[in-house]
């Protein structure tokens, strides 16, 4: 779950992250006094979850309530990179005399927690990891003992950060550690993480993502996703506690167990089709739960063909038959008219195909493989 910047910046206040003073507003008018009660100069900030806002406009000073009001009127409704500029944060601005990289992540193929820094801030790191990757110091932390003062001390040396503020530094990317560590943040980046005249260190920018499957342990954190920017069918089926991903393909795909679904994508891709979503129906198998997954894949408009892969375990494949051929009374009451191809394997298999033969569903083909499926719901999507 990406955070937006002003809320990336509350995480980090919270833990005794230095950042300026803002407020997140929606209109020109709200801007105005907002520009007014932190006090100019002041910078006007989209905020959307795409980096590389200065560049695009989406940040500027204001020096005074005139280019305050100027500023916000063009940020606000501005696509950047595809995203519109809902809201807008303002703060203080701060004076600059150098700018950091600091970040704390997850490095998965060395499965420890890794902070990067570099003097080389501001700009995008990717760039300094290329052209002088000899400024970016990496730094493996021990996960049972955290990052000490000594360590941040001794990254911040290594990095080269002017001398008088090697323990502000430090403290900022003990801070850092400790955002990432509490708040199960997947990714806690400051760019750039600046150094003021006064010789403060303080993050200008602020660039979160916490774990989404975590967040039942942060119910103080549950109201900061940013759902004017989710997938409409993403958040409902979040809402009803249902796993769906939204792809770019036309094939709805629906399946028991998250392995078998990834595998069901991995054959329809094989098979020459483009899938159109990730959905694990888990172990549900009435006809409520499968009425709900159907909902859900027919709700993306682009979807031309169903394929529901079932494989039998403890749930029987003569109960799921059952779910869905009164789902399927449900759905056929609805008009739809897009063809399911419907695989049952293992448990009472036999039994489930009979059913579904039984029932002479209109459109809908039972399978026996999963290649099969897949070759069937392929040809439905490209003949409908
Ligand atoms: P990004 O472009 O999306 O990464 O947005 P940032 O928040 O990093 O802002 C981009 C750049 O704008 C920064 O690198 C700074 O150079 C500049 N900037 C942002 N806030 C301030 C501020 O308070 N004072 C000054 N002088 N410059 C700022
Ligand atoms: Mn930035």
């Amino acid at each position: 779950m990406d955070l937006l910047e002003y809320q990336g910046k509350q995480l980090f206040a919270r833990h005794g992250l230095e950042v300026s003073d803002g407020r997140a507003v929606t209109t020109v008018d709200d801007a105005v006094s907002a520009a007014n009660e932190v006090g100019y100069p002041v910078v006007v900030k989209a905020q959307v979850l795409i980096g590389g806002r200065g560049k695009a406009g989406g940040v500027k000073l204001a020096a005074d309530e005139r280019e305050a009001r100027e500023h916000a009127q063009k940020i606000l409704g501005m696509d950047i990179k595809g995203h519109t500029v809902r809201t807008v944060w303002i703060e203080h601005a701060s004076d600059i005399a150098t700018e950091y990289y600091a970040s704390v992540l997850l490095d998965r193929s060395a499965k420890q927690p890794l902070v990067i820094f570099s003097v080389e801030g501001g700009v995008e790191i990717e760039q300094v990891a290329e052209e002088s990757p000899e400024k970016l110091v990496r730094h493996h932390v021990d996960a049972l003992n955290g990052l000490s003062r000594e360590e941040a001390v001794e990254i911040a040396t290594r990095g080269g950060a002017d001398s008088d503020v090697i323990d502000g530094v430090a403290d900022a990317l003990v801070a850092l550690y400790e955002v990432w560590l509490e708040e199960d943040a997947t990714l806690a980046e400051i760019n750039p993480l600046i150094v003021t005249p006064e010789r403060k260190v303080k993050a200008l920018d602020a660039k979160v993502s916490l774990d989404g499957n975590a967040l039942y342990r942060h119910p103080e954190n549950q109201g900061l996703s940013d759902s004017e920017n989710e997938d409409p069918i993403e958040r409902r089926a979040k809402e009803q506690g249902v796993q769906y991903v939204k792809l770019d393909g036309d094939i709805g795909i629906l399946g028991n167990g998250a392995g078998l679904v990834m595998s069901t994508l991995d054959v329809v891709a094989q098979a020459g089709g483009a899938p159109a979503n990730f959905l694990d129906a888990g172990g549900g198998s009435d006809a409520a739960k499968v009425k709900q997954a159907v909902d859900l894949i027919l709700a993306n408009d682009a979807v031309k063909a169903v394929l529901f892969n079932i494989f039998g375990g403890i749930t029987r494949c003569d109960e799921v038959a059952n779910g869905l051929i009164a789902a399927f009374g449900d759905i056929g009451a609805g008009g739809s008219s897009i063809p399911f191809v419907v695989r049952l394997d293992g448990t009472n298999d036999v039994q489930g195909r009979e059913l579904l033969q039984k029932a002479n569903l209109p459109n809908v083909h039972a399978a026996r493989t999963m290649n099969e499926a897949a070759e069937k719901v392929v040809e439905l999507a490209a003949a409908a």
